[in-house]
């Protein structure tokens, strides 16, 4: 018989590894069960009692097993492991995380699609999130990026409309090319990350074969209160590895788990995935008289100008033991910072500080932070906040307000140290920047420099592919869109569109 991999012999490897007796079945409240395979009835036809209560035990637990599945990222796997400090960066980042080089801290990641649902396909043409949530002694620091340095809007309005042209039309309940390319090309800040995404890396070969980007400018402050701004990078120690478009394609019908599966399998057969970390850093006055906005998330640092520094590395090496438990309800939050760590004034990041605690609150409960996957168990958790659905750490008998004379939990001074006071002005308005912005000439940049002449003619057919159902008019914007990149990308996408043009009637 062929050998099975480990995903494959999860439950034979459980009976085999199992040193106790299985034990009896209980209700919830721990009553054992005695007949498991029948309910209680008058008669042998029935009808069936309301006192069964293990019936009703356990089919009102049957009923309630779904909690709301992500809104976006929906699809993921889970992993556990540490990051290493190997590079000394004390001078940047006072951050307990990077407090020695040998330093260790406990992580837990979830990679994941974005846009489809919890049962979708992993091969599909999406970004990958690639969230890390590091278990500090100063609690959990979350940085919650995906596998591309940039992202499609540059502020946080425009956040749920992004999503909803990403999901399925409200009529139809299909995913709509039209809604895709339409908000595409009347947001032109998104053609660099389109073009990054329909390129080879917008369907990396599962998730061990890509690289993670913090994304925003974080910033960081070290032990004297100096601060800098800063962009995390992890580069994959497995290589990159994509899949073409038509493997891709097939695999989302032979094996629409094929990223988790090949995660799972990797880690237990102890090839552990890993991944160097690498920060760039700007000065607050290099940021200052930085030819383009260093905190507009459509935007990389040219590495040429902002080198990256190696700072350590993260090493996965543990499969989840209960996939509900461990991914599931893993909560990754941008608001889980730490001492040493802030955010940057990013329109993208301030929108998200709010949005993913908000959306855990709603997917999970007040008390997310109470699950043992989320608690920050490096740290004892004292403060002021009290009560609410599920408080199974709700701090016995100490003082509940503050200030207060009963030696209730007192301010951090390093904290206070390490959040330096910093200078903003300005006029109050809503700034719109999709046209007051350079949008293109990183996209092209991309384009001519980056994307080899093979890569190239893939990319024409990837976006052709797929904006071919996109109605005339939207084709047109499009086209005049990629012009601006290059005209070759232009003329090459107007080229592959002509055949289909015949379809769309202009509005
Ligand atoms: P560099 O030549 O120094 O870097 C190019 C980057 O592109 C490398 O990080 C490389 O990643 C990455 N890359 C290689 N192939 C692809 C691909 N098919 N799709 C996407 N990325 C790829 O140039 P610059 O830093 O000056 O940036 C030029 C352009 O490169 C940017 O406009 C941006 O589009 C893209 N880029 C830049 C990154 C950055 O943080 N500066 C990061 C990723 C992309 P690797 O080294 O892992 O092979």
């Amino acid at each position: 018989m062929a050998s099975r991999d480990p995903a494959t012999d999860h439950l034979v490897n459980y009976k085999k590894n199992l040193k106790d007796s299985p034990g009896y079945i209980t209700t919830k409240a721990g009553a054992p069960v005695g007949v498991k395979t029948a309910l209680q009835t008058v008669g042998r036809t029935g009808p069936v009692l309301l006192q069964d209560v293990n019936f009703l035990d356990e089919m009102s637990a049957f009923d309630r097993e779904r909690i709301p599945e992500r809104v976006v990222h929906a699809k993921g796997a889970g992993a556990f492991g540490y990051f290493e400090v190997t590079h000394d960066i004390t001078k940047y980042c006072a951050a307990k995380v990077f407090e020695s080089i040998g330093k260790r801290t406990p992580t837990a990641v979830r990679f994941s699609t974005v846009g489809g649902e919890s049962g979708s396909a992993d091969t599909v043409r999406d970004p990958r999130g690639f969230a890390v949530k590091f278990y500090t002694e100063d609690g959990n620091w979350d940085l919650v990026g995906n596998n591309t340095p940039i992202f499609f809007i540059r502020d946080a309005t425009l956040f749920p409309s992004f999503i909803h042209t990403q999901k399925r039309n409200p009529a139809t309940h299909l995913k709509d090319a039209d809604m895709f390319w339409d908000f595409a090309t009347l947001r032109p800040e998104s053609t660099h990350q389109f073009l990054y995404l329909f390129g080879d890396r917008g369907i990396p070969d599962g998730y061990r074969h890509m690289n993670g980007y913090g994304s925003h400018t974080f910033k960081m402050v070290n032990a004297q209160g100096v601060a800098h701004w800063v962009k995390f990078h992890f580069k994959t120690n497995q290589g990159i590895k994509n899949l073409p478009t038509d493997k891709a394609n097939e695999l989302s019908a032979s094996d629409p788990d094929y990223s988790i599966r090949d995660l799972y399998n990797a880690i237990a057969r102890g090839e552990c995935p890993s991944w160097n970390l690498h920060i760039q850093v700007m000065t607050m006055a290099q940021a200052e008289s930085c030819k383009f906005n260093p905190f507009d998330v459509t935007k990389v640092w040219p590495h040429g100008e902002y080198p990256l520094i190696p700072v350590g590395k993260m090493v996965l090496d543990r499969n989840p033991k209960n996939y509900f438990a461990e991914v599931e309800q893993i909560a990754f939050s941008p608001a889980n910072m730490v001492p040493g760590i802030e955010p940057s004034p990013d329109k993208m990041l301030q929108g998200r500080l709010f949005s993913y605690s908000d959306t855990q609150r709603h997917r999970l409960g007040a008390n997310f932070l109470q699950i043992p996957v989320n608690c920050p168990y490096h740290v004892t958790i004292t403060n002021y906040q009290r009560d609410g659905p599920q408080a199974i750490n709700n701090q016995q008998g100490v003082p509940n307000y503050f200030p207060n004379s009963f030696s209730g939990p007192q301010e951090c001074p390093r904290a206070q140290r390490l959040q330096p006071r910093y200078n903003v002005s300005g006029d109050v308005d809503r700034y719109d920047s999709g046209q007051t912005e350079d949008n293109f000439s990183q996209a092209t940049l991309l384009y001519k420099n980056v994307f080899n002449d093979e890569e190239k003619q893939r990319v024409v057919n990837n976006i052709v592919g797929h904006l071919k159902d996109a109605a005339g008019f939207i084709q047109e914007r499009a086209i005049k869109m990629f012009m601006q990149v290059h005209p070759d990308l232009g003329n090459k996408i107007a080229a592959g569109l002509a055949p289909f043009k015949k379809y769309h009637a202009n509005l």
